[in-house]
This record gives C-alpha cells, sequence and structure tokens, in this order.
C-alpha cells in the first residue's frame, strides 16, 4: 500500500467517525427534548453514553445550533433520574444521604461550616431546615455543602447506597455521573446562582418516598421568606 493511500484511507475512517459523532449528538438532542418534552425515555444507555464520553462536544454542539447547551445537563438530569429510580426507591433510607447546597440558606443563616458541611441549627428560616429535619426523620443522612471538594469528602468518609442531591442543573448532573455507582436521584433549583437559591421542596421530599396529597400554595419567589418554613410547608 502506497503512502497515498494510507492517508486517502485514514481520511475516510475520519469522516465516517465525524459523520457517526455527528449522528450520535444529534439523536441524542433529538432523544433528550423527547424526553424532557414528552416525559419519554428512549435509548437510554445511548443518552447516557453520549452525554458522558462527548459532555463538551456535545454542549458545544447543541450551542452552535442555537439551543442553549444547558439542555445537555437537563437530559443529564431527566435520564440519570429515570434510569436509577426504581433502584433509588428500593434502597432502605438509612443506606441514603441527601445533598443540599448551603446557597439554599436564608441570608440571615448563623450555621457553622465545618468539615463535614453547614451544620444546620434548624432555627425555621429556610427550608434547608424542613428538609434537613424531613430527612432525618426518614432515616437520611444530611449534609448541606458549599461545593464538590466537601462532597468528595463525604463519599470517602460515609457508608451509602443511594444520595439524592439538590444543585443547578450543570452541578447536578456532573455529580450524578461521577456518582453512577450510586443510585443517584437529582432534584434541579428553580433559581440558581451564589445565593438566595430556591427549590421545589415538595419535588425533594416526594423523591425522598413522601406521597404529598395536596398542593400547599407557598410564596415561591423567594426561598429566604421571612416567616417560618415549617409552618408554611408541612
Ligand atoms: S434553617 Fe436555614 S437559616 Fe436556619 S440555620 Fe438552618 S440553614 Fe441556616
Amino acid at each position: 500500500m502506497s503512502i497515498y493511500d494510507f492517508y486517502q484511507i485514514f481520511g475516510q475512517i475520519v469522516f465516517i467517525l465525524a459523520l457517526l459523532i455527528l449522528g450520535l449528538l444529534s439523536t441524542t438532542l433529538i432523544l433528550g427534548r423527547i424526553l424532557i418534552k414528552e416525559n419519554k425515555l428512549i435509548f437510554p444507555k445511548v443518552l447516557l453514553f453520549t452525554l458522558d464520553i462527548f459532555y463538551g462536544l456535545l454542549k458545544k454542539f447543541s450551542e452552535n445550533l442555537g439551543v442553549d447547551g444547558k439542555i445537555v445537563d437537563q437530559i443529564g438530569v431527566e435520564v440519570r433520574n429515570k434510569v436509577n429510580e426504581k433502584f433509588f426507591n428500593k434502597v432502605n433510607p438509612h443506606d441514603k444521604i441527601l445533598v443540599l447546597p448551603h446557597c439554599l440558606r436564608h441570608s440571615d443563616c448563623e450555621a457553622n461550616l465545618e468539615t463535614s458541611g453547614l451544620v444546620c441549627k434548624n432555627c425555621n428560616r429556610c427550608v434547608i431546615g424542613v428538609l434537613k429535619d424531613k430527612g432525618e426523620d426518614l432515616g437520611y443522612q444530611v449534609f448541606i455543602i458549599p461545593g464538590s471538594t466537601f462532597l468528595k469528602k463525604i463519599i470517602e468518609e460515609n457508608k451509602f447506597k443511594a444520595v439524592l442531591g439538590v444543585a443547578c442543573y450543570q452541578d447536578l448532573n456532573l455529580a450524578m455521573m461521577n456518582l453512577n455507582k450510586f443510585s443517584c436521584q437529582g432534584v434541579p433549583l428553580l433559581r440558581d446562582g451564589c445565593v438566595n437559591t430556591k427549590v421545589d421542596y415538595r419535588a425533594v421530599i416526594e423523591k425522598m418516598g413522601v406521597k404529598l396529597e395536596k398542593k400547599v400554595e407557598i410564596n415561591r419567589q423567594n426561598s429566604c421568606d421571612k416567616k417560618s418554613y415549617s409552618d408554611k410547608l408541612l
């Protein structure tokens, strides 16, 4: 085989691979949109493969198509939630951990930050206290953390089989990707950022396995409302 033939075959292989990857990325975005819009999970293994292997590329690809790259994280969270749900629900709550982001705390929060995360004093000013109480009542170990360094420490120092986490879509998707040997469930923040974030507490409590009967209306504009949270929520 001449060097010319070699480069020609090599070029063809690269071209075919590029076409296959483009096809995979497009299929993932289409299936992901179906999942988000219609709640239909199709070819979850294909979705997970592309999301895990081509995460950065998929984000760039989607942005080049004029679609916000956040959709990739949203698809990731939705797929992982669906795939893990059955096993997660079978695990005893005593073998589960609940991980909450510290950005949900009230601006007047007096909790101290220790090596395991924020030590909530259950002052009833924010949703963290309510979720912590509920989680601990059910048997969950609850952690309130400022970032992924704390998550690594929690994983190293604690024994558990499943994780329920709350975070923005990107952090949630990446954490669920890294913790794929555990059965993860995630609830995305309704408003993300560094402070004054908010979450649908009903979604978190329902993920914990509690069936809530009637919808209780609360002021969803601000997770740091001055009234007692437990009075309003549960
Ligand atoms: S309930 Fe909220 S504001 Fe109060 S100590 Fe806990 S995290 Fe801080």
